[in-house]
């Protein structure tokens, strides 16, 4: 790998695909007869609460019952390996980047396994339901809301991404269609600051072309062979 030291990392759905966590975007796909579009936005929570809220509870149980693959094994494998700066940036609010071992993790569209309450804005650790409407541990009121981006809102930790993208020497981008904003939009800045940039995912994405180099195929082949060959260089 030559002079690369710092590394930052984009995964999105396509590394969580394998192991049974399906988006409910590809396929048109519907939930109850909905759109996720439409239960998956701020407007939904006001005009509906019940409905986001059971949508939301039902996806926290299901990755409950999911396991990590070999890709976040081996991503896991290459954070505690790596003496360089590494950031895995992840579009997907499952924990299966942390069930592998992974530490530096930053969750850009948030997680599942926390909730959020409106009226003192403390997450907490969450892996129950929330449409009984639960008062929050810390101020006891019944305002808990997933800790998930919802489309129309701003994704976390921006400022903390483009820093380490500035930082970097590589980029690499791992099972994300290309079509999300802005997460679509880093391999342009990375390019633009001189950054090496790597796609790979299972067919070449939206934005495949602004990639040095794309390798494509399912992740838990690709990313560990790409982890092999980093820590072996
Ligand atoms: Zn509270």
């Amino acid at each position: 790998m030559g002079n690369i030291r710092n590394i930052v990392i984009l995964t999105g759905a396509g590394i969580s695909a394998e192991s049974g966590i399906d988006t409910f975007r590809g396929g048109g796909g519907l939930w109850e007869q909905h759109k996720v579009e439409d239960v998956a936005t701020p407007e939904a929570f006001a005009r509906d609460p019940d409905l986001v809220l059971r949508f939301y509870d039902m996806r926290r149980e299901a990755i409950q019952t999911k396991e990590p693959n070999p890709a976040h094994e081996a991503l896991a494998q290459l954070d505690s390996g790596w003496k360089g700066e590494l950031l895995i940036v992840t579009q997907n609010v499952d924990d299966l980047h942390e069930r592998a071992g992974a530490k530096r993790v930053l969750h850009m569209h948030g997680t599942h396994l926390n909730a959020w309450c409106t009226a003192c804005d403390v997450r907490t650790p969450w892996r129950d339901t929330l449409v009984e409407r639960p008062p929050c541990p810390e101020c006891g009121e019944r305002a808990l809301r997933p800790d998930v981006v919802w489309f129309g809102e701003m994704p976390y930790e921006m400022e903390r991404i483009y820093g380490a993208l500035r930082e970097a020497d590589l980029f690499v981008s791992i099972g994300t269609s290309g079509a999300v904003y802005p997460a679509a939009g880093f391999v342009r800045e990375a390019r633009a600051m001189g950054v090496r940039t790597l796609e790979l995912n299972l067919e070449p994405s939206q934005g495949t072309a602004w990639f040095d180099d794309a390798r494509h195929g399912q992740a838990s082949k690709l990313v560990p062979q790409w982890v092999d060959e980093v820590l072996s260089s």
